[in-house]
């Protein structure tokens, strides 16, 4: 066995698992696409057993190989054998990153981007004095020009929020009422610059649910996208900021699904010693999705919940993001919420788990595959008759808006966090809450 394979061979015996049976192939979505034997995690699996074996060197057809695939879990959820190929796919772009390093446009946005948040809030404040050049497209999105091909020509991206999460939420917001607990608000990069409003609405379900919410300026970005693509030791250099920046909260609540599992993934690929790994455990124990903290640990009443007036009348679905449905095991708690409340309709769409082919940086390098994947949740959506789709990952938000967009259907697609607010009175009627914070 080669010795530089430090990461990969961490999971040897979750490669070894796999018997081949092909399972995965009606399931990855990467695979119902391309028919691709190496998309499929049975051929990752081979690729990486050949590795192990000195039989595979780290070619870049072999990170090719790896790089193709969304993380989704979808083939681990059926698997026989439940082969972790997440696992064995992000520490084989571990092994390839330090060998041969990752492509230059990862390494330097990784690197010397995203793991300085003041730089990062600079860049994309700049970017916001220039996105005007960008055609709009409906509410809040705009469409890349033909010229950007490589990130995704057409497609409709979010606009740079006027005002920054951390510019118009204080770092200490009381419980209303007796503090149940002391939570740590992580808001993730695409909460916290493109939509702080979702951010702005978790914190006042937490705080009207008696959680004094701490929103610590010193949080970094959760680093999944970085350490999910390979660059294990950028990711670890953020895991150990946000250890420190949610020190003394009893709990680290995030209204991002991706944020969540990445987060919770810390012990699993980046600690460097046993000591390290029981601190990632500790901090990984007390992360919770927003959806399931205030089901699960708060246990709201659904009758203390108050629709949003603007959605009064309206079918809405809900489309389960991997990141929280495989990854955190929480499909139940919306659904309960949604269920909830008041003055709305909930349907189920078909395959609401169906992966919505976002994937990170996949839907850049690997758009046409990605578009193919999302172009089935716009059927499973209109199969629904929905008016809009509820979810709780900003980046599968982005995703479905862009796919519905290229549909040309103009459906909404929100975040849970904006649905609803919590009644402070037995007092408060129908559209009579309490006004949330302004969108300044
Ligand atoms: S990864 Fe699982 S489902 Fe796929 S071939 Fe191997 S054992 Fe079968
Ligand atoms: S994680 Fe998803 S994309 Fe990757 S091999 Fe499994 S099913 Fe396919």
């Amino acid at each position: 066995m080669p010795e530089t394979l430090e990461n990969v061979r961490k999971f040897a015996a979750d490669v070894a698992q796999c018997m081949k049976c092909g399972f995965c192939s009606y399931y990855c979505p990467v695979y119902r696409e391309e028919k691709d034997e190496k998309a499929l995690a049975r051929g990752k699996n081979q690729l990486i057993r050949f590795l192990l074996k000195g039989e595979q060197e780290l070619t870049e057809g072999f990170y090719g190989a790896i790089d193709n695939c969304l993380l989704c879990k979808t083939c681990v959820q059926y698997c026989p054998a439940k082969t972790r190929i997440d696992h064995a796919v992000i520490a084989a772009r571990g092994d390839y990153a330090a060998e041969r390093g990752l492509p230059l446009s990862k390494s330097l946005v990784f690197r010397h981007v995203l793991s300085r948040r003041w730089l990062f809030g600079w860049a994309l404040r700049v970017a916001s004095w220039f996105q005007f050049l960008l055609p709009r497209g409906e509410g809040k999105f705009r469409h890349l020009p033909q010229f950007l091909t490589a990130l995704g020509a057409g497609r409709a991206v979010p606009e740079i929020a006027p005002k920054f999460l951390r510019d118009s939420l204080p770092e200490r917001n009381p419980a209303v009422g007796e503090r149940r607990y002391r939570v740590g608000l992580f808001s993730g990069c695409a909460t916290e610059y493109m939509f702080p409003e979702v951010g702005r609405r978790i914190v006042d379900i937490l705080t009207g649910l008696g959680c004094e919410v701490v929103f610590s300026r010193a949080q970094a970005c959760c680093g999944a996208p970085v350490f999910f693509s390979g660059d294990l030791e950028t990711g670890r250099n953020l895991a150990r900021q946000n250890l420190e920046a949610f020190e003394g909260c009893d709990y680290i609540v995030t209204g991002c699904a991706t944020c969540g599992s990445g987060l919770a993934d810390y012990p699993v690929y980046l600690s460097e010693s046993p000591e390290e790994k029981a601190r990632f455990e500790a901090f990984a124990a007390r992360v919770r999705d927003f959806n399931a903290f205030v089901i699960d640990v708060l246990a709201a009443e659904p009758g203390r919940f108050q629709l949003e007036p603007r959605f009064r009348g309206k079918t809405v679905t809900w489309h389960d993001p991997c990141h929280l449905t495989r990854h955190q095991g929480v499909a139940a708690q919306p659904r309960k919420i949604l269920n909830a409340l008041e003055g709305l309709r909930f349907v189920e769409m078909p395959d609401a788990d169906r992966c919505c082919g976002l994937g990170g940086s996949y839907s850049i390098t690997h758009h046409d595959t990605s578009k193919k994947i999302a172009d089935h949740k716009v059927a499973g959506f209109e199969a629904s008759g929905a008016d809009a789709v509820v979810t709780a990952c900003p980046g599968c938000i982005i995703q479905l808006r862009d796919a519905l967009s290229r549909h040309g259907n103009g459906a909404e697609v929100v975040h849970i966090g904006e649905l609803f607010r919590v009644k402070r009175s037995a007092l408060d009627g129908p559209g009579d809450g309490p006004a949330p914070t302004a969108d300044p």
